[in-house]
């Protein structure tokens, strides 16, 4: 049975098993959620905050969300645009989460009739997006037949059922070993947070607030690091310049040396080799640039 949510624990609906299914996992866990996934269950408890996760197919979160058969869900944007397009739905995004990143794309025979999305009319495309191929063509006014597939879109050019799919790609070596080339992006997706337009009660709207400020956290985190440098006093300005993505180092003198200083900043940015020889360049000396575990601002 599937417990309606509480007014006190907040239900979250997360993909059981998947391309999404180990990265949002991860991504709780980062938040501080305890929690324990078991083979077949459909409900996993966290011990130490009043959330439960409910465990289903990724298909099935925008359309819980919008029934209040959970409170948020996480799910990959590609679904929720689908979804939303193609049925009554009241989800949208309350945050990015910038995991599971792909692109929906027109893809056919490296050497077919169709080679762009110019050669689409009077053809067939197969696909397992509908709503989102037709929202496509006719912002395009492009008239093609649609075929509606449950899977195994990649096959249909091979079997004869269409000229051209749109389907997912990531890496494209699905497409490539199908002899099939993307010639079209549709949509670019990645895993999105989602939740409905009503209101939360209190108790479960704060908790959601502390949730995505964590999130926010752990995902600016993750590409932060902190970078610890002696400078000559008379470079600080140029130093500080080239540290990428902060703002108001902390400078501090250094015991016995008048010209020199330390400078502490957070970059917010990749940090690349390159950058670190143009601080050596400007005199700075005992460069240490560390990871950082959480952020909050
Ligand atoms: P379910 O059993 O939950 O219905 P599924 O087979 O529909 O799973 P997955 O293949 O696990 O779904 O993909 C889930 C989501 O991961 C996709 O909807 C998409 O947002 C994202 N994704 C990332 N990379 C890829 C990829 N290369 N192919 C397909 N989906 C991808
Ligand atoms: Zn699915």
């Amino acid at each position: 049975m599937i417990a309606k949510p509480s007014e006190e624990r907040l239900l979250i609906a997360l993909q059981k098993k998947g391309r999404l299914a180990d990265d949002s996992f991860a991504l709780l866990k980062a938040c501080g959620l305890r929690f324990a996934i078991r083979g077949g269950g459909l409900l996993a408890r966290v011990k130490n905050m009043p959330v439960d996760l409910l465990l289903v197919r990724d298909d099935d979160i925008p359309s819980f969300v919008s029934n209040d058969a959970a409170d948020i869900g996480i799910v990959g944007e590609n679904v929720l645009v689908e979804e939303q397009l193609t049925g009554e739905l009241d989800a949208q995004i309350a945050m990015r989460l910038g995991f599971s990143r792909c692109r929906l794309c027109l893809a056919a025979p490296e050497r077919g009739t169709v080679q762009s999305a110019d050669d689409l009319s009077s053809t067939r495309i197969a696909t397992t997006y509908p709503g989102v191929t037709r929202r496509f063509l006719s912002e395009r006014g492009i008239d093609a037949k649609l075929v509606e597939m449950k899977g195994a879109v990649e096959l249909a050019p091979s079997i004869g059922v269409a000229e051209s799919i749109c389907d997912l790609v990531s890496s494209g070596a699905t497409l490539e070993a199908n002899g099939l080339a993307a010639f079209e992006t549709i949509l670019e997706s990645e895993a999105v947070l989602i939740r409905s337009t009503r209101a939360l009660p209190a108790a479960k709207a704060d908790l959601l607030d502390k949730l995505l400020r964590r999130i926010e956290g752990v995902t600016t985190s993750s590409g932060s690091k902190y970078i610890m440098l002696n400078a000559p006093k008379a470079e600080v300005d140029a130093i500080s310049a080239l540290l990428p993505g902060s703002d108001a180092p902390t400078v501090m003198p250094l015991a016995g040396r008048d010209d020199m200083v330390a400078v502490q900043a957070v970059c917010t940015e990749t940090v690349f080799w390159e950058t670190l020889e143009d601080l050596k360049a400007l005199g700075a000396r005992a460069i240490l640039v560390l990871p950082i575990e959480k952020l909050m601002s």
